[in-house]
């Protein structure tokens, strides 16, 4: 056992503060990511400040009529919730689709937004991985690579992002925010994970001792239709092969909005912007949203695993926009 130690927050300041104050200390949340790497001997903070007591638990409207989720909401809360059940189905779709019932009460949203891959290798500490241990090469490249990633990998890493939530909150469009000793910004969920390129160390493009403090989700037009699907090996307690959110509104038989996410491709919630050029303003066919995939994923390179996953994303977001389209002429 490697010892740490362990504070409790009362503020958001005095958390900031602390991890300011010492280079090896990390936030705590749930715990159900980061007391597992601590276990496994992946990571070996010197000091845990535990922020789950800090005044981030809200779920509120924003003045512009959108929701403000705070960073310590309990992802089985933020599911049930009536504003996110009833405006943005997408979310509590992809947070049930996710983990088992006794994580999901002790996961958080900024936790679950920061978890790590779940590539193997990166979780087993005696096999080489740039993720882990920067400079030792990667294990997956040429090794089980079943559930990596298909766009936007390097030859540093070919790790997938694991969130389900942070897919959900991609296509919807939120903005983090976060705050440290240097003050506060803001960041699009889209912005926030980063393509490993060759430096897969670095998850997200959060600086040192920054800490998530809420995440936005603008309002969404009347008639918007939001959905999440995951493609899993097991009907529970599975990463998600393939997963699609999905917002979408058809006006007059036409596709004016639609925002699409991709989960279990990438190294980050993947926007597919090539798709949704494509569909807006067309009319809903089974031709268009085939063709609009096939466009998106022409980008794809697949490793010897994982060339299914293709054909599966193509296959999933063609049966969210059929299934979305159907319900928006109904
Ligand atoms: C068996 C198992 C199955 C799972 N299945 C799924 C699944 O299907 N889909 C899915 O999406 N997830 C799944 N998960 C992952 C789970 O959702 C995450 O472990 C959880 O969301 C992490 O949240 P946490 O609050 O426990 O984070 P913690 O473990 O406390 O922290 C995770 C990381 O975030 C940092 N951190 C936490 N809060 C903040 C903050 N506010 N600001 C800055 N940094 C912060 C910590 O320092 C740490 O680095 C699974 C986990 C397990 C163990
Ligand atoms: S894919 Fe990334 S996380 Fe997995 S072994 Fe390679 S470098 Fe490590």
């Amino acid at each position: 056992m490697i010892p740490f130690e362990y504070r409790r927050a009362e503020d958001t300041d005095s958390a900031v503060t602390a991890v300011a104050a010492d280079p090896r200390a990390v936030f705590l949340a749930g715990g159900t990511n980061l007391v597992d790497h601590l276990k496994l001997g992946i990571t070996a903070p010197d000091e845990l400040v535990d922020v789950t007591d800090l005044p981030l638990d809200a779920i509120e409207d924003t003045p512009e009529g959108g929701l403000r989720i705070g960073a310590t909401v309990r992802n089985s809360d933020l599911a049930a919730s009536p504003p996110v059940r009833e405006r943005y189905r997408a979310l509590s779709l992809a947070l049930l689709s996710g983990a088992s019932g006794q994580l999901r009460n002790r996961a958080t949203t900024g936790g679950n937004l920061l978890q790590r891959t779940r590539c193997p290798y990166f979780q087993e500490i005696t096999t080489p991985c740039n993720k882990r241990s920067p400079g030792t090469g990667c294990s997956a490249l040429h090794g089980h690579n079943k559930n990596h990633a298909v766009l936007g990998a390097s030859d540093s890493c070919v790790a997938t992002h694991p969130s389900d939530m942070a897919v959900a909150m991609a296509a919807l469009d939120g903005t983090v925010h976060v705050r440290s000793d240097r003050g506060e910004r803001t960041i699009p969920v889209t912005e926030l994970h980063r393509l490993p390129g060759e430096q897969p160390h670095r998850d997200t493009v959060l600086e040192r001792g920054e800490l998530i403090t809420a995440v936005d989700l603008p309002p969404l037009p009347t008639g918007t239709y939001t959905a999440y699907r995951k493609v899993r090996e097991r009907a529970s307690y599975a990463f998600a092969l393939v997963s699609v959110a999905a917002v979408l509104r058809v006006d007059n038989g036409v596709i004016d909005d639609v925002r699409l996410a991709f989960g279990g491709l990438a190294h980050k919630p993947w926007r597919a912007e090539t798709v949704e050029e494509r569909l807006r303003g067309a009319t809903p066919a089974e031709s268009t949203f085939r063709e609009a995939a096939e466009a998106e994923l022409s980008a794809a390179r697949a490793l010897a695993d994982n060339a299914f996953k293709i054909p599966l994303a193509r296959n999933t977001l063609g049966a969210v926009l059929r299934d979305l389209t159907t319900e928006a002429a109904r």
